[in-house]
């Protein structure tokens, strides 16, 4: 942006927000270095940050948010929305300049409303804290991402995310009930707040999973529910990977719904689970867990699913290891489990029904290894933790312990590795990315995705909603 715009700029926004609540230049670039992405570490460290905001504002209220779209968009300034920073596909990041906008000021809880059990929450609140504040009423969000720490609920509902009790509570989208929007024009849409109705299509999913490309979330509304009374755990040893597989998907089919669910390949089991659980496991081990609000119904449902367990082959191992995996479930995700430079790392998470994931298994897990020459050397852990009713997702975790120095060769061997898991979920029939979004990551492998006619499609919202393509510029492959 031109010194003069970012002055002027700047100066509408302190306007109606005041200065406090405003930086330019050097100043926002120093606050505010762009999100949890191996792409945004490795360009920070070579000197060539993808975070370039011009003008960081950060409104408190869906009025102001309002009246600073509507500003920029008269300037033409393309606007990036900023939740908690810690998406891990670069999504966050204003790579075109311009103005960011901090949205963690928007974080007043509305209503909670127990009669209907929902609670109608502003985008910017700390997952963490919301969940937090809501168990102190005996209630439960039930969004357990693993980065709670950091994350907004706008975020999440923008990069369409999971949290580790998905299997029986589900994902975002089914916990998002109504959306307040600032679109891209500075217009304020309140959508339907009921539980369904039959008036046209369902606007309020169109921005789930939109990565604030079709304009700002400002509140939620959400599904409440009870803490649980109960919580059950078990744990299995499968002769196979297979096996395991099909332990899940026939619980699954058969209408019964674990909390928690997850399969470790041998790997997993033994290089990152082994070590969160303090527990000797060594091979593909599942970790159950069934909760609810009436303790005889948790007890039946969770003997049901060790049955099923058993009959494909699973060996019961200690209740006590499920227990401290839920105790440290987030330590996996924070040193000194975490990655970090010279390491390349990423999660190439992908779904697919039941008839194609092992296929998906294969695939995307073989392309990785072939796409890695041998002296870069790999550590690949899988697990399975987000089932449904026809189908699951493989969270394949890549870890490369030196990349090399060059940021072109590297981003060159990170592209290659990307390209060969995305392709091999492609010729399994499955989807990449199954909760952490696009981003500038994968952006470039959408059309292999959704073909011509699907980025047409695509293209043609984001023309209708953002005619001057001012929100994320590029982002979503959408111009
Ligand atoms: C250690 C770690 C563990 C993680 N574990 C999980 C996990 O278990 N499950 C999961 O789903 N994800 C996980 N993630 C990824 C990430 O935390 C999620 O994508 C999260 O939902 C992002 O929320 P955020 O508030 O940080 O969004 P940001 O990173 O700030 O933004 C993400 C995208 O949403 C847009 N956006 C943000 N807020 C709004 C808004 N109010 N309106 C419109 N657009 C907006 C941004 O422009 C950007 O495109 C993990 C990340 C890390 C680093």
């Amino acid at each position: 942006m031109a010194a003069s715009d970012v002055q002027s700029l700047a100066g509408e926004i302190s306007k109606l927000i005041g200065a406090d609540h405003v930086c330019t230049g050097e100043t926002a670039r120093q606050r505010y270095p762009g999100d949890q992405s191996w792409l945004t570490a490795i360009h920070a460290h070579h000197g060539k940050p993808l975070n370039q905001p011009d003008v960081v504002a950060a409104p408190g209220t869906t009025a102001e948010v309002a009246g600073i779209v509507a500003a920029a968009a008269r300037m033409r300034i393309p606007i990036t929305p900023l939740g908690g920073a810690s998406g891990v596909q670069g999504a966050a990041n204003a790579n075109c300049g311009g103005l960011q906008l901090d949205l963690t000021r928007l974080d007043r809880v509305r209503e909670i409303d127990t009669t209907s059990m929902t609670c109608t929450v502003e985008a910017g609140k700390n997952v963490s804290v919301f969940e937090k504040e809501l168990n102190e009423r005996g209630l439960s969000f039930t969004h357990y991402p693993a980065s709670a720490e950091w994350a907004t609920v706008g975020g999440s509902v923008a990069a369409r995310g999971s949290g580790v009790l998905s299997t029986r509570y589900g994902n975002i989208q089914d916990h998002v009930l109504s959306l307040e929007v600032v679109l891209p024009d500075g217009g304020v849409v309140d959508l339907p707040s009921v539980p369904r109705h039959g008036v046209g299509p369902e606007m309020t999913q169109l921005f789930v999973g939109s990565e604030g490309t079709l304009g700002v979330v400002t509140a939620v509304r959400v599904k409440l529910r009870k803490l649980p009374v109960s919580r059950r755990f078990s744990v299995f040893r499968f002769p196979g990977l297979a096996e395991g597989i099909e332990a899940g998907r026939v619980i699954m089919t058969s209408g019964l719904r674990p909390a928690v669910m997850r399969l470790y390949d041998t790997a997993a089991a033994t290089k990152s689970l082994e070590r969160a659980v303090q527990a000797g496991l060594d091979g593909e081990t599942m970790v159950l867990m069934v909760d609810g609000d009436h303790e005889r119904l948790v007890e039946i449902e969770g003997t049901l699913c060790d049955e099923i367990c058993i009959a494909h082959g699973g060996r019961p191992l200690s209740a006590d290891i499920g227990r401290t995996w839920w105790e440290r479930r987030y330590a996996f995700y924070h040193p000194p489990h975490a990655p970090e430079l010279p390491q390349i790392w990423c999660t190439m998470d992908a779904v697919s029904d039941f008839t194609r994931i092992q296929a998906l298994y294969d695939e995307v897990t073989r392309g990785i290894r072939e796409s890695i020459e041998p002296r870069w050397g790999l550590t690949l852990k899988t697990h399975l933790s987000h089932w449904f009713e026809w189908g699951a997702m493989i969270y394949p975790r890549f870890i490369v312990p030196r990349g090399p120095d060059d940021l072109d060769e590297a981003l060159a061997l990170h592209d290659r590795i990307i390209t060969a898991a995305v392709e091999g979920a492609l010729r399994a029939g499955g989807v990449i990315n199954d909760h952490h979004g696009v981003g500038m990551r994968l952006a470039p492998h959408l059309e292999a995705q959704f073909g011509a006619a699907g980025m047409k499609l695509m293209r043609g919202i984001k023309n209708g909603i953002d005619p001057d393509h001012l929100f994320c510029p590029g982002k979503l492959s959408m111009g």
